[in-house]
């Protein structure tokens, strides 16, 4: 079990599990890590208090979907377990605290992967779901389709049953100010505008975030989920990697599963995740060589 702040990409490799016939065997090995996004963090402002406040989220969060695995749950439960108290935290960029658009408001994305069957789910654009996360995963279970966008996304959430918060649930002040600086550096026409970057000129604080699971449980299971409010002053209707399955999220018990925070754009155009799967599938390259090369295209 580890705990990561600033992985640009969170990947557990499904592991070969031994069966049941001996009693005096080992239990299988499981597992989980998640991420609370890159870049959200500068470390030049990154005070011990709120360094200690931002490990004891990420901390309960682990220990919520560990618990899971531990008393052999299966390893779906553990992702959403962990992925909504990051959600529920103003912490992070998913849920409360996610970042504005361009217009104002928080519009989120997700998705879940469930690694032993491949079936997915995933939601774009909601304004109004506490537990983006929780949406994606009825998505999954409960019709016959991986993607649903902005109301229709909302109009199968209300027929679920889901409690709909207004949008203001999910806004925070720092995130405010972040949105009004990210429009006075466009009105300035700073090359920060994420659409047409200068990438070494950036500001990367406060742009990304997202939050990350995945997990291997007791029964040789992997999970994999992630939920974004995305880009700070991102254009109304924009739709990154998290919810794209393949890009920001995929889960395969034959090979691994991976959640995937960075800028989505580009994570997209190289279907991330997809990618290091593919190259353990075909080619058996070991998980951490694929990554390296798949991050490789990504800085290219
Ligand atoms: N990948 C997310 C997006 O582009 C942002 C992030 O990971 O911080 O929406």
């Amino acid at each position: 079990m580890r705990l990561l702040l600033r992985p640009f990409l969170l990947i557990l490799a499904a592991m070969s599990h031994a069966t049941a016939a001996d009693p005096t065997a080992r239990p299988n090995p499981f597992g989980l890590v998640l991420h609370g996004g890159a870049g959200v963090i500068d470390r030049r402002n990154l005070t011990p208090e709120k360094e200690a406040e931002l490990r004891a989220k990420l901390t309960e969060a682990r220990e919520a979907g560990y618990a899971v695995l531990q008393r052999g749950g299966p390893a779906l439960d553990a992702v959403i377990a962990t992925i909504t108290i990051l959600e529920d935290s103003p912490l992070f960029n998913a849920g409360k605290g996610a970042v504005f658009n361009h217009d104002g408001i928080c519009e989120l994305d997700a998705s879940i992967m469930d690694g032993r069957t491949q079936a997915a789910g995933a939601i774009a654009g909601v304004r109004r779901i506490r537990n983006p996360i929780t949406l994606a995963r009825a998505v999954m279970e409960k019709s016959s389709h991986v993607l649903l966008s902005g109301e229709g996304a909302e109009k199968f959430a209300a027929q679920q049953g889901f409690a709909f918060v207004p949008n203001e649930y999910f806004q925070t002040e720092a995130r405010r100010r972040q949105w009004e600086q990210a429009l006075q550096r466009e009105a300035g026409g700073k090359t920060s505008s994420w659409e047409f970057p200068d990438a070494a000129q950036v500001d990367r604080t406060g742009r990304y975030g997202t939050v990350g699971c995945v997990a291997l449980d007791q029964a040789g299971n992997l999970a994999a989920g992630t939920s974004t409010g995305g880009m700070t002053n991102k254009k109304f209707g924009r739709i990154g990697d998290a919810p794209i399955i393949g890009a920001g999220t995929y889960a395969s018990n034959a090979t691994c599963a991976v959640s995937a925070t960075g800028w989505g754009e580009f994570f997209i155009r190289v279907g991330v995740a997809r990618d290091i799967a593919a190259q353990l599938e075909y080619r058996g390259t070991p998980l951490a060589e694929a990554a390296a090369a798949t991050m490789a295209k990504v800085g290219q």
